[in-house]
């Protein structure tokens, strides 16, 4: 297969098929030079050169009664995680301004937990009012899950998106989990298409899973219309379950990021959790794919400072979508740590004045 022969098959057969994908993923069938081109086409196409940056808030962590196992914050997990119940909502108020002003264009609050309470839902509901008031952000949730009233009232907040991933294929999930099921979460990513919410549903790549297993994860994500698919590569993370990635080279996450790419074209790709860790040298790369990265490192794990993150976009001839110019962003930035682990307090509560 060459770039024409992706793109014919594509337009001609309107999509992929499942043999299709499986040979983009292999090392021999399709040269990676000719399968970024195909990706990039379709990234060109829907984006530009522009890329969105996310920031994440933990809102909440640990303390969950789930055990997926490449979790920090499952139960069964004996990482030394910083742990706290839901901050107050003048914390994640400053949190928002200042991802504002750090040039994110989407807001992400992440709640460990099985799902949210009806009250929870309302407390929710009132800071996604407050943030789309003050400030030009998009707002994501990911909640856990929820039923089709509680994501109609998130909706009716305000709510742009809502962040549920699949994670891995429906094969593979109890392997991952044993506390729910797969079909839990394709029913929060119903309840979320019928409130009218775009979805947000991503995967995690390396715990084992077959070539199989991504092809089908991005199918499903097709079926579901997802308008943003966060593409992780897995971290291990000390004292959670998994213990390590598996089959991870930087060639092979630049060929999930190009399946996903060229399955859900018009999605928002994102090169997520694990991109410094797996695609190393080859990161930039992965921009020609996924239109999107998190800022700012991920739930638990540090990733590479937002000076390097910026300068790698700007480098590479992208631009970003931000009422903040990129050039500026990176002048603001000051030389910071660029070493792995997991965050500190400080780190993930910056506006906790309580100490
Ligand atoms: S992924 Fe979410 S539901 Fe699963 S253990 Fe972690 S916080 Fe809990």
């Amino acid at each position: 297969m060459n770039l024409n022969h992706i793109i014919n098959t594509i337009e001609e057969q309107h999509g992929l098929s499942v043999e299709d994908g499986l040979r983009l993923l292999a090392p021999d069938a399709v040269d990676l030079i000719e399968l970024l081109s195909a990706a990039y086409f379709y990234r060109k196409t829907h984006y530009g050169r522009e890329v969105t940056v996310h920031i994440l808030n933990n809102v909440q962590n640990g303390f969950c009664p789930e055990d997926c196992r490449y979790c920090a914050q499952s139960r069964s997990s004996e990482a030394p995680i910083e742990t706290y119940a839901m901050k107050p909502e003048a914390e994640i108020l400053a949190e928002a301004k200042a991802a504002y002003e750090q040039g994110a264009h989407r807001y992400c609050m992440v709640f460990a937990g099985t799902g949210p309470s009806d009250n929870r839902i309302k407390t929710i509901c009132g800071i996604v009012r407050r943030i789309k008031e003050q400030y030009n952000l998009e707002v994501c949730v990911s909640p856990g899950i929820v039923t089709e009233g509680q994501a109609a009232e998130l909706k009716a907040a305000g709510l742009d998106r809502l962040n549920h991933n699949l994670n891995t294929s429906e094969r593979y999930y109890s392997r991952i989990c044993s506390t729910h099921t797969y079909s839990d979460r394709l029913s929060t990513l119903q309840a979320a298409k019928k409130a009218g919410l775009a979805v947000c549903s991503g995967v995690i790549v390396g715990m084992g899973e077959t070539p199989l297993d991504v092809v089908d994860m991005a199918m499903q994500l097709k079926k579901y219309h997802a308008a943003s698919i966060p593409v992780n590569f897995f971290i291990p993370i000390p004292g959670a379950a998994i213990k390590q990635a598996n089959g991870l080279t930087p060639e092979y996450c630049l060929r999930v990021l190009c399946l996903f790419r060229l399955i859900n074209p018009s999605a928002e790709i994102r090169m997520a959790a694990g991109r410094e860790m797996h695609l190393r040298s080859l990161e930039a790369m992965g921009l020609y794919a996924a239109n999107s990265l998190f800022l700012q490192g991920y739930l638990n794990a540090r990733g590479t400072s937002d000076k390097q993150t910026l300068q790698m976009i700007k480098d590479a001839g992208f631009t970003i979508k931000s009422d903040v110019p990129l050039d500026q962003l990176i002048d603001r930035q000051t030389e910071e740590d660029n070493g792995q682990g997991l965050k500190t307090v400080n780190e993930l509560r910056p506006f906790n004045n309580k100490g």
